[in-house]
């Protein structure tokens, strides 16, 4: 299901603003020269790019959903530029208008829902075989019966459904209204960048095959934000992969070594260690072992009340960067997070006896006493100090505290400065 931490509005940034700009690129009036040239090749030029790069990172998904609204804005624009250079529309207009608005939602919907599989190649057979079948179906129908095509898709099947403001044919609003629902339970179970770029994908579309023939360029303008929505989608992921720790959905080491190079003069680090953590995963497995990872990631992230941003460092080792910060501002912080870590009940499910339904679970849960465990943690914090050369030497100092921390007897705060040269810690510093 959702988490909500999950669901993150950043997702959607990057295609939400896509969309906006689209939307009021559409509505310019009176374009000059230069835009109209470029509106002419964007959709064409979004595609090649897009699609190289979809290629490039093997994401057939996205290259096909990519296919998919360049052939809808083709078959569009070759009508809108009849339209635009004779003053009326073409004879099999409507018939065309209306198959893209049908099949548009259910290809886009379908390809954007079809995972990808392990074989690439059969993927990419199995996506070309199903987009050459419905093309090729559709093209024969509108060859040999456009009329009775026509009257098909236009006919009116739900009358008491049928609004006036209703400016596409009825069964288009079913088709997006099935690839809203579609993307939309897609999201709530993988929210992804991509599959929230999907999303405001669709919208687009939708607001946009309305306009086709009323606002010169919507369909080159919106085709094109739709594909660049999507190719945004891969880069984002693509970041997240680089930059993002998988397990507990904190920024990795990586993130940490760039953010390290743009440190100022005046920050603290901080190095935290799960205590005894082997012996945890011993005892409890390295599934529970995981769970408290992402309980551990989840608490050190409140640090950035403090004015802190928490980095997994690798293994069960966290790293704490507090920017323009002194140590006498940071430590009260850690030792919170330090506490309420310690303090923290983790009740543990035993995974292979679960019950089958809920009542039974409920049932369970009451009758038996829920075993919890705790963990702790212990952190080793330095201030960069003038003989330190770079943030490689503080992150030194911090880690050699942590280590005086797990001396000390673990579950414990101790700062680099509280230590002698020994690396022993001072005994005012420890209690
Ligand atoms: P100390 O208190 O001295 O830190 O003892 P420790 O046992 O925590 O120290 P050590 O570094 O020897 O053990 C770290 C353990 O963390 C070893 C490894 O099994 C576990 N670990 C590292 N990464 C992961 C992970 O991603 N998931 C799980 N479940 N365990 C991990
Ligand atoms: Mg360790
Ligand atoms: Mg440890």
């Amino acid at each position: 299901m959702l988490r909500p931490s999950a669901a993150r509005l950043s997702h959607f940034v990057p295609s939400l603003a896509l969309l906006i700009a689209g939307l009021a690129a559409a509505y310019v009036k009176d374009l000059n020269v230069f835009f109209t040239s470029l509106f002419n090749v964007l959709p064409t030029l979004v595609l090649l790019l897009g699609g190289a790069y979809c290629g490039v990172y093997k994401r057939q998904r996205e290259l096909f959903l990519m296919i998919t609204v360049y052939i809808a804005y083709f078959l569009l624009d070759t009508q809108t530029d009849y339209y635009r250079d004779n003053g009326k529309v073409r004879e099999d207009a409507a018939v065309v208008f209306h198959l893209c608005c049908l099949l548009l939602p259910i290809m886009f919907g379908l390809f954007a829902a079809w995972e990808e599989r392990t074989h690439l190649l059969q993927d990419l057979v199995a996506r070309l075989a199903v987009l050459v079948a419905v093309g090729s179906v559709a093209l024969g129908l509108e060859q040999s019966f456009p009329d009775s095509l026509l009257a098909w898709l236009a006919d009116i099947r739900w009358p008491a459904l049928h609004g006036e403001w209703m400016s596409l044919i009825q069964l288009s609003y079913a088709t997006f209204l099935i690839a809203f629902a579609l993307l939309i339970t897609q999201y709530i179970h993988k929210p992804r960048p991509l599959h929230a770029a999907q999303l405001v994908g669709l919208l687009g579309l939708f607001w946009a095959l309305p306009k086709t023939f009323i606002l010169p360029f919507t369909l080159n303008i919106m085709c094109s934000q739709v594909m660049l929505m999507i190719a945004a989608g891969v880069a984002h992921e693509a970041y997240q992969m680089a930059f993002r720790d998988e397990l507990t959905g904190l920024p990795g080491r990586r993130a940490l070594n760039e953010r390290m190079q743009r440190l100022g003069r005046n920050y603290v680090l901080a190095m935290s260690d799960v205590d005894h953590f082997k012996k945890f995963n011993d005892t409890h497995g390295h599934d529970v072992g995981d769970q408290v990872l992402r309980l551990v990631a989840s608490k050190l992230s409140k640090i950035t009340n403090g004015g802190g941003r928490a980095y997994r460092y690798g293994g069960e080792e966290f790293a704490i960067v507090f920017a323009g910060k002194t140590l006498d501002e940071c430590m009260p912080h850690l030792e919170v997070i330090r506490e309420t870590i310690a303090n923290y009940s983790i009740h543990l499910r035993n995974q292979d006896s679960r019950p089958q339904d809920d009542q039974q679970g409920r049932q369970r849960r009451a009758g038996s006493q829920a075993s919890t465990v705790s963990v702790t943690v212990s952190m080793g914090v330095a201030e960069r100090l003038p003989e330190h050369r770079n943030p490689e030497e503080v992150l030194k100092a911090a880690d050699q505290a942590l280590y005086a921390a797990k001396g000390a007897g673990r579950n414990c705060v101790i700062a680099h400065s509280h230590m002698n040269k020994r690396g022993a810690v001072r005994m005012a510093a420890a209690s």
